[in-house]
This record gives C-alpha cells, structure tokens and sequence, in this order.
C-alpha cells in the first residue's frame, strides 16, 4: 500500500512538473504585471486585488500581488523583487507618498512603466496617475455633514500624513468648512492626521477630544471608514453615537451597517471595479508598449503626470435602504 502511495505520487509529481513546464513557457510569452498594494487593512483593498488581478488575466496578461503592511521599506524590496522577476509594467499604491520615489527611479532603470494607484507618488517621473477625485470626496464629506451640524464644535480626523490623498481630502474638507469657521457658526476643535489611518488611533484621539471638551462636540469629518469606526466606538463608549454625525469613504461593509443604524451619516462610494479595470487596462496597454491618452494632468511636486481622475459617489441612509 505504501509503495502504491508513493508512486501515485511520484507520478502525479511528475506530471504536475511537466504541466509546470508547459506553464513556464506559456507565461514567458504572456505579459507580465506586478502590483503593489500598501496594505490589506483596510477592507477596500481585497476589492481592489480581486477586480485588477482577474482583469489582467482577463485581457491574458500574467499578475503578482503583494502588500506591504504600511512599510515603505518593504514596499522598496517588494518593487525590486518583482523588477528581478522581469515584469513588464509595476502599478502601485504607494505606503508613503514621497519615500515610494526610488520606486520610479528603479522601474525606470529597468525600463519599466509605472502607475502610481489611488495614491500619488510624489516628487518622481510616475507615468500615469489614477484616482478617484479626493478633494472632492472632502467635499461630499463636509457638505453632509455640515448639513446635519450647521454650527458647532467640528472635530477633523485625517487620514496618513504620509498619504497625498490625505492631504487632498483635508483640503477639501476645509475648502466647505472655512466660511463657516470664518462667520463663527462652526468652531474646529480638533484637526489632525492618523498615522497610518490606524482605526485603533482614531478612537483614541476621539476618546481624548470627548474628555476634554466635556462631550461637547457637533460633528466629526472622518476621512475613511476605518477612523470613522474608531470614533464611533469611542462615541459608543460615552453613549454619543447616533447624536453626532460621523462621515466617511470607502462603502466599508461595516459602515455600511452602521449608516443604516445612524451612527454613520454618510459614506462615499468609490467603486474599486471601476478603477481596478481602468487600471488594469492602462497597465496591460503599457506593457504593450502603447500609449494611454488622458484627459488631466497632476502636479505631483516634480512634473504634471498624466491622471485619469474617477468620480466619487455620495451614500446616505436614503440611498442604500
Ligand atoms: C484611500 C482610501 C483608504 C485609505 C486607507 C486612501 O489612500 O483612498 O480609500 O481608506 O487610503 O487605506
């Protein structure tokens, strides 16, 4: 029985190599796209790796996801080892916005194109940019909000610092709110980044604004779902949540569940389908050696990179019942 057993497998193992082979070949005639994703924390992003890698192969292309769980560091070696792989374009989220540069420069050494995903690469030749529009998610967050909390005590929790689309969602934000801070209706209170949009941070920092204020707070822009959890936890804990309206993005299924109960006010749709496709489209037509016609421009500290900025969509309790 033992020999049986080991030569089932012996010959199983063999004809598993010679597929191998026929593989092997089959891949070296397919293109080949590496992409590297920040982090899988946040819900969003398993949307993001399951749409663009089924439309690589879709369009017969071959895909390597890998994820750097919020190390820049990491996300340097994860770039080189697919570079050593020969990839034949690299698309990228990058962890840090300014220390994914050398990332470019690496790529470009090996005469790889690169496209910087969701977030910018800042200070660096990245060859195209897509996005949704950030500042205008910012936007959508303060106008609802506002509309809820006309005055009062605001309470402003960003993103990562280190995220570009962090910056550009406070500026939008504060784009809506600054009249209203100008004519006194609405008083900001608290105004800071979230290291790694940690929900964890959020909560705390939130904990702490409620103690200090006495409880005395209006409202809360939340940049994501994720801080927008770690707040409503800490308003949970002192028996708020509900009473102050909260925002968020992402379409989080949790926050989902969460605007239907009225502890979220709004959330902001960004389907990953839609720019994951987009995305994969632009990176299979570059590792063709075509060229991609985009409508806009981004500044990103360096150069203009060519961008194609999607259109983000507003969620409220009426709008998923
Ligand atoms: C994305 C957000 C996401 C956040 C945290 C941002 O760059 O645009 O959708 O919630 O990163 O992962």
């Amino acid at each position: 029985l033992v020999l049986v057993g080991c030569s089932d497998s012996a010959s199983s193992s063999k004809k598993s190599l010679e597929n191998e082979k026929i593989k092997l070949v089959d891949n070296e005639e397919k293109l080949y796209v590496g992409f590297i994703l920040d982090t899988l924390r946040d819900e969003r992003w398993y949307g993001d790796k399951e749409a663009f890698e089924n439309e690589i192969i879709n369009l017969g292309g071959n895909v390597k996801t890998l994820a750097a769980n919020g190390h820049t560091e990491v996300q340097i070696k994860q770039a080189e080892l697919l570079i050593a792989e020969g990839v034949d374009v690299l698309v990228v989220v990058p962890s840090d916005g300014e220390a994914a540069a050398p990332i470019v420069e690496l790529a470009h050494e090996a005469g790889i194109k690169i496209i910087s995903y969701d977030r910018l690469i800042r200070n660096a030749a990245v060859d195209y940019y897509i996005s949704f529009d950030n500042t205008k998610v910012g936007e959508l967050q303060a106008k609802e909000i506002l509309k809820h909390a006309p005055k009062g005590n605001y309470v402003y929790v960003g993103g990562a610092e280190s995220d570009n689309n962090a910056v550009l969602l406070r500026n939008g934000t504060m784009n809506i709110l600054q009249p209203h801070v100008d004519s006194e209706d609405i008083n900001i209170i608290f105004d800071q980044y979230t290291d790694n949009w940690d929900p964890a941070i959020a909560e705390q920092n939130m904990k702490e604004v409620l103690s200090a204020n006495s409880g005395q707070v209006d409202a809360i822009i939340a940049a994501n779902d994720g801080t927008a959890g770690g707040a409503i936890r800490a308003l949970e804990e002192a028996q708020l949540a509900g009473e102050i309206p909260v925002s968020g993005q992402d379409a989080e299924k949790e926050a989902l569940d969460r605007v239907k109960a009225g502890t979220q006010t709004m959330t902001v749709e960004k389907p990953m389908v839609v720019i994951a496709t987009h995305a994969a489209e632009m990176a299979m037509k570059l590792a063709n050696g075509e060229d991609i016609q985009t409508d806009i421009t981004v500044e990103n500290g360096q150069e203009d990179i060519p961008t194609i900025l999607l259109e983000p969509r507003i969620l409220t309790k009426d709008d998923i019942k």
